[in-house]
Order: C-alpha cells, then structure tokens, then sequence
C-alpha cells in the first residue's frame, strides 16, 4: 500500500465535466419544476401519501445526482493525482506515458506539466515511471 498523494483543489471543473455540469443543471430544474408541478396540481388528483412521497423523492433525487457529480469529479482528480496530474484537462485523456508537454492526442489541446498541475492541483513531482 502507497500513500495516495494528496489528492489537490482542482481550479475549477475540467472541461469535459462541464458538459455534465449543463446537463445536471438542466436535470436539476426539470426535477424543481417537477416538484412545483406536483405540489401545486397532485394535491387534487392524488391521495397525500402518494403526494407527500412524489415530492420527497423528486426532491431527494435532486440531491443525488448531485452527489453523483460530486463522485465523479473526485475520481477524476484522483485520476489526474495518481499520474501527476497528467491528464487532458479538456478531454479527460490520460498524457501519462506520452511526451511531457505537446499536443493532447485526443482532443489537440497544447498542454505543459505546470499548467496542467496547478490545474488538477498536483503537487509538483514526476510519479514513479511504471
Ligand atoms: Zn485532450
């Protein structure tokens, strides 16, 4: 067992999350406006159990894609600090392995140690080749 390096702040979402990001959001008001809709028409054509159940899982629902999110964003930077942060911060393609600054193969984005680093915040450190 190694000591996992210190798993850092990323700055920000990564871009290839952020679409993800969009698509959360969007889930996130469809499901608010599910519970408005519910709350406001179900308490005429539903019995309350069913109405009282409807609303607290739209509403806890919310909360769990979320929390998905969440768990998926940390897996990422999990993901990046185990490789030295060397991972395409617009695609998500692992660099390890492949020249230490150039162009992402995956997506053609430029991409250099330093910048990818304090993007993933990765301390500083090349990992141990395999
Ligand atoms: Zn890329």
């Amino acid at each position: 067992m190694t000591t996992p390096k210190a798993v850092g702040n990323a700055t920000g979402v990564p871009t290839y999350l952020r679409r993800r990001v969009a698509w959360f959001v969007a889930g996130s008001v469809f499901l608010g406006l599910l519970v408005v809709l519910i709350s406001w028409l179900g308490q005429r054509v539903m019995p309350a159990w069913a109405w009282i159940a409807s609303i607290a899982i739209t509403g806890s629902l919310n909360g769990v894609i979320w929390s998905w999110f969440g768990k998926a964003l940390e897996r990422e930077q999990k993901r990046a600090a185990e490789s030295g942060g060397r991972v395409c911060w617009t695609c998500g393609y692992s660099l390890a392995g492949i020249a230490k600054a150039g162009v992402c193969p995956e997506c053609g984005q430029g991409y250099d140690p330093e910048t990818l680093r304090s993007r993933w915040g990765v301390a500083g450190g090349e990992p141990a080749s395999p």
